[in-house]
């Protein structure tokens, strides 16, 4: 396995809308694994391919007892709301509070290319959702207000300048 390099805001590739996936073959399974490698190292629950520079719709996740490969992810039920701190690997794990549905269906492949929907409440589904907005180029401080967006930008920054 291979550590990735994980891409920081304010690159391009972060605000972009992903690719699709559409081979699912031995290298998918190879960056899937990376990718996983890559998360634990950072410790997050968390991480989608435009994080490691890749412009596609993939994301790996390990969060609440749920762990998955999901390829061209899309939400395809939600209800209900949640607000709690959350964070992003890409943004120094700043956390601000930020309101989401409480629960959350997803649809996606695996890396077989089967698809298959999975449904999670709580932490898990604000982790589908986060992970998902990354696929269509959004952020979580894209769905901030302008004042949260700006004191995590401004304390991002300060922790690249020290950290
Ligand atoms: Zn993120």
């Amino acid at each position: 396995m291979t550590g990735l390099k994980i891409t920081e805001y304010p690159a391009v590739v972060l605000a972009e809308v992903g690719a699709p996936v559409e081979q699912f073959d031995a290298e998918l399974a190879k960056l899937c694994e990376d990718m996983f490698e890559t998360m634990y190292a950072a410790e997050g629950v968390g991480l989608a391919a435009p994080q490691v520079g890749l412009g596609l719709r993939l994301f790996v996740m390990d969060c609440d007892g749920i762990k998955l490969v999901a390829a061209n992810p899309e939400i395809v039920a939600e209800e209900g709301e949640q607000v709690g701190e959350e964070g992003c690997l890409s943004v120094g794990k700043i956390g601000a509070p930020l309101k989401r549905p409480m629960r959350v269906t997803l649809r996606a492949q695996d890396m077989q290319g089967n698809w298959y929907e999975r449904t999670a409440e709580g932490l898990a589904a604000r982790c589908f959702h986060h992970e998902t907005d990354h696929c269509d180029g959004t952020l979580f401080i894209d769905r901030l207000t302008p004042l949260k967006r700006d004191m995590v930008k401004k304390k991002f920054q300060k922790q690249k300048k020290w950290g």
